[in-house]
């Protein structure tokens, strides 16, 4: 045979061969051995799960290692939808006195969401209508995790004190037209922080929820004289509007558990018509005195967030994953709190297309792992409770990309390297 010939059939040979490992590695990201909980489709087993260009492509028992270009062995481990937290501050800036709002106050997400799982994060109204474009340029655009937000009736957002008093500030109008702008990143209306004894900035978000079809997300107490948390529940919220720090008990605002231990009825029946309990648990709203006699009595919260900021990072709070241990050791299951931290979350925040792994959605996804052993949990007036449960994230996976790697998991070892060492 002439040299050149068998060079082009060599060449041949080789083409055919690379177009068959090609063909046969149709997937990207293999997740294989995990254990998958996925509360919206109804999985709770041992799958495999597939990703092909960011997406979910195939999700199966058994999955062969040959179909994907890169296998991550998840034995052990629970494979869920990437969490999404509802309540956090992440308006970070540097204006002197603005609290949270552009401000010291907030947190930069992206160093606090992924090492617990949590791909979405929502702010809970640190801007208003009239700085909500510099949230944007300034965060939104800038963060690997994906930030929606709920957007204040405060027009110049949560920058404290007098400037979230002022009645003048609070317009529907305008608020629901600034969210008609950003549809797909404004998701709710947030009223916090009112101590006066009007009604009107409730009214006037619930306005702007109607005008632009988004629920309320409500941070309610501290009024004077004292406003009626069962007129709030039963007659101002309508049903998908949130109540949040549900298990606070804060000067000003009627705790969910009454002083003889016992939830309050209409408590129940507001949840039962609808009402979102969140749990926000932040820095001074999460009580176990009112948390475990609420979960003894069956009164779960309908979503687990965080209220991150600068005063519950490091105090009892830390982190969701921390807030969902004290949920399982609470006796919730560990489906339930999963479920509470991605498809209830999804559907609060109308983004049915979160929240879940479904093929075609996308490959946002947490591993965790679940430790047993010895553990204690803070509340916010540092009463601690003990327990044998908690959650860590080993991996996280954002449009299908690691962002997130504890153990160097889905990394190869050093010593089989051929680079440069
Ligand atoms: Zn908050």
């Amino acid at each position: 045979m002439k040299p050149i010939l068998k060079a082009r059939i060599l060449i041949v040979v080789t083409l055919l061969s690379f177009s068959h490992i090609s063909q046969a590695q149709q997937y990207d990201v293999l997740l294989k051995g995990g254990h998958l909980i996925d509360p919206k489709n109804s999985v709770d087993e041992k799958m495999d799960v597939a990703i092909l260009d960011g997406k979910i492509a195939t999700v199966a028992l058994q999955i062969p290692e040959d179909k994907a270009k890169k296998t991550i062995h998840a034995q052990g481990l629970y494979i869920t939808p990437g969490l999404i937290d509802i309540h956090t501050h992440v308006f970070w800036g540097t204006k002197p006195d603005a609290y949270i709002s552009n401000s010291y106050t907030s947190l930069p997400p992206d160093g606090f969401t992924f090492r617990a799982g949590v791909t979405t994060a929502v702010d809970a109204g640190s801007s208003g209508w009239r700085n909500f474009r510099v949230f944007k340029e300034q965060t939104i655009d800038r963060s690997k995790t994906r930030i929606l937000a709920f957007l204040n009736i405060v027009g110049s957002g949560m920058k404290g004190g007098p400037i979230e008093q002022n009645l003048g500030d609070m317009d529907a109008k305008l608020t629901a037209m600034m969210v008609k702008e950003y549809p797909d990143l404004i998701v709710g209306i947030k009223l916090a922080h009112y101590y006066g004894p009007e009604w009107d900035p409730l009214d006037r978000s619930v306005e702007a929820g109607v005008l632009a079809d988004i629920p309320v997300m409500v941070d309610f107490g501290g009024h004077t004289p004292h406003l009626s948390l069962e007129t709030l529940l039963m007659e101002k919220f309508r049903p998908g509007d949130i109540f949040t720090h549900c298990y606070a008990n804060v000067r000003g605002r009627t705790s969910v558990v009454d002083e003889n231990g016992k939830v309050r009825p209409y408590v129940v029946a507001a949840q039962k018509k609808g009402i979102v309990f969140d749990v926000g648990h932040g820095g001074g709203s999460f009580l176990f005195t009112q948390a475990i006699p609420a979960l003894a009595q069956g009164f779960k919260p309908n979503s687990i967030s965080t209220d991150l900021h600068t005063g519950s990072m490091n105090g009892g709070m830390k982190d969701m994953l921390n807030i969902m241990s004290k949920f399982l050791n609470m006796g919730m299951t560990l489906n339930e709190v999963i479920k509470t931290a991605t498809w209830t979350p999804a559907m609060v925040i109308k983004h049915q297309e979160l929240g879940h792994l479904s093929v075609g959605a996308v490959a946002d996804i947490a591993i965790l792992n679940l430790r047993i052993g010895q553990f204690g949990f803070l509340d916010v007036r540092n009463w601690k409770m003990n327990g044998t449960q908690k959650l860590e994230c080993e991996l996280t996976l954002r449009e299908g990309g690691v962002v997130w790697d504890l153990n160097g998991m889905s990394m190869p070892k050093w010593e089989d390297g051929t680079r440069n060492k």
